[in-house]
C-alpha cells in the first residue's frame, strides 16, 4: 500500500514514524501484554504515558511552571463554552477578535454567558486580512480577550501576538500549535483540538495560567471546570487514553527526530514559502489572503474559475494529492501543510500545479 499526501485540514496526516511505532506496539505495549487501548487509565503503565506526554509537551513548548497542562475531551468547540464559564470571573465582560469562522463561533457561544463585545473584525475584508487590535480599544475591565491565532478555514494567521496589556489573552491555537515556538507567557490560556497538529481527534489540550483557575461559575459542568481537571491531573474521569498516547509519540517525534520547535518552524517556513512563492508567480493560481496575514499551515488558493478548481482537485487526487478542496463555505483550494506533511508532499503539489497550469494554457 502506498500512502497519499493528505492535505486535509483535520483530522490530518500523522508522522509515518509515529504510525509505525504505534503499529509495533498495537497489541502488546512494552511487554504489558495489552494494547494502550485496553489499559486501565489508573495503571502504572498508563500513568507513565500521560505523565510523559505532559512532560514532553512542557519541554518542547517551554511552558512556564505556573501554567497547567490539561488533557481534555470535546474538541476545541467545547472550549468555546469552557473558556467563558471559567474565565468570566470578575466583570463578566470579554472582548473577542473575529478573524474567521471559528472565532465567530467562539464569540456566539460566549455571548450565552456574559457581556461579550467584538473588539475587531476581519469581516469587512472578507477575512483576507487579520484585523488590527489596539490595546486602547479593549475594555479595561474585560476578564479576557479571545483570538484565534491561525484561521484554518481562510488560511490566515496573526503575524504578531496582539498586545492586550494586563488583560489575559486567550487563543485558539488548534491549527498552529507546535508549528513554531510560541511565547506561552504572553497568554492566559491556549487551547487546541489535537487533530490538526498533535495527534488524533478526541484529545483537546488546554494550557492555562494557574491564577485563572478556580473561579468557574457555579453552573459550570464538572467536566468543563479547569480546577477539577487540574486537581485530578486530567483524570477526573477516563481521559482519551489512546489519543494522549499518540500525542506523546508525536511530541517525541518533534523533539527527537525534528529537533524541537525551532527546527520545526524552519521546515514549515520553507514548505509554506515555496508554495506561496509558486502561487504568487503563477498566471493561473492566486492566494487571496494578504501577504502579512498568511498562514504557514493552511494555504488557500484559487484559479478564479469554480469549474477549473473542481477539475484541479479531481486530477490532483488521481496523483495521490488528496483533500485539496477548500472549505465548503469558501470554495477554491486549501492545502493544509501541518508538521507531518513531508516537504516532498509540498514539492509534489507544486510540480502538479505547474503541470496543470501548463495544460490549461494550451
Ligand atoms: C478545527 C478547529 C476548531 C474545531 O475543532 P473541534 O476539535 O472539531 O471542535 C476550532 N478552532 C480551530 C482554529 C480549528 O482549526
Amino acid at each position: 500500500m502506498s500512502r497519499v499526501y493528505n492535505f486535509s485540514a483535520g483530522p490530518s496526516m500523522l508522522p509515518e514514524k509515529v504510525l509505525q511505532i504505534a503499529a509495533g506496539e498495537m497489541s502488546d505495549y512494552r511487554d504489558s501484554g495489552m494494547s494502550v487501548m485496553e489499559m486501565s487509565h489508573r495503571s502504572a503503565v498508563y500513568e507513565g504515558i500521560i505523565q510523559d506526554a505532559q512532560a514532553v509537551l512542557r519541554s518542547v513548548m517551554q511552558i512556564p511552571d505556573d501554567y497547567q497542562v490539561l488533557f481534555l475531551q470535546g474538541g476545541a468547540t467545547t472550549q468555546f463554552s469552557a473558556v467563558p464559564l471559567n474565565l468570566l470571573r470578575h466583570s463578566g465582560n470579554a472582548d473577542y477578535v473575529i478573524s474567521g469562522q471559528f472565532s465567530q463561533k467562539a464569540y456566539e457561544e460566549a455571548k450565552r454567558y456574559g457581556d461579550i463585545r467584538i473588539l475587531a473584525s476581519g469581516r469587512d475584508n472578507n477575512f483576507l486580512r487579520i484585523p488590527q487590535v489596539e490595546v486602547a480599544d479593549i475594555r479595561p475591565d474585560a476578564d479576557y480577550v479571545h483570538i484565534c491565532l491561525n484561521n484554518t478555514i481562510f488560511g490566515s494567521k496573526f503575524a504578531k501576538i496582539p498586545d492586550t496589556g494586563s488583560i489575559p489573552l486567550v487563543a485558539d491555537v488548534s491549527s498552529c500549535i507546535l508549528s513554531e515556538p510560541i511565547d506561552v507567557s504572553r497568554f492566559g490560556l491556549l487551547y487546541a483540538g489535537a487533530q490538526k497538529n498533535m495527534g488524533p481527534a478526541g484529545l483537546t489540550v488546554v494550557i492555562v495560567r494557574e491564577d485563572l483557575i478556580g473561579k468557574a461559575r457555579e453552573i459550570t459542568p464538572i467536566m468543563l471546570d479547569y480546577k477539577v481537571a487540574a486537581d485530578n491531573h486530567s483524570m477526573y474521569n477516563t481521559p482519551p487514553c489512546y489519543a494522549i498516547y499518540i500525542c506523546k509519540l508525536v511530541l517525541e517525534w518533534i523533539r527527537d527526530d525534528i529537533g524541537g520547535l525551532d527546527k520545526m518552524a524552519e521546515i514549515n517556513k520553507r514548505k509554506a514559502g515555496k508554495l506561496y512563492n509558486f502561487i504568487d508567480s503563477s498566471r493561473l493560481f492566486t492566494a487571496p489572503v494578504e501577504v502579512d496575514s498568511r498562514s504557514m499551515m493552511n494555504v488557500a488558493f484559487v484559479t478564479g474559475d469554480a469549474e477549473l478548481d473542481r477539475r484541479f482537485c479531481l486530477e490532483a487526487e488521481r496523483r495521490g494529492l488528496v483533500n485539496l478542496k477548500g472549505h465548503r463555505s469558501v470554495g477554491g483550494m486549501r492545502a493544509s501543510i501541518y508538521n507531518a506533511m513531508p516537504e516532498a508532499g509540498v514539492d509534489a503539489l507544486i510540480t502538479f500545479m505547474k503541470e496543470f497550469e501548463t495544460s490549461c494554457s494550451k
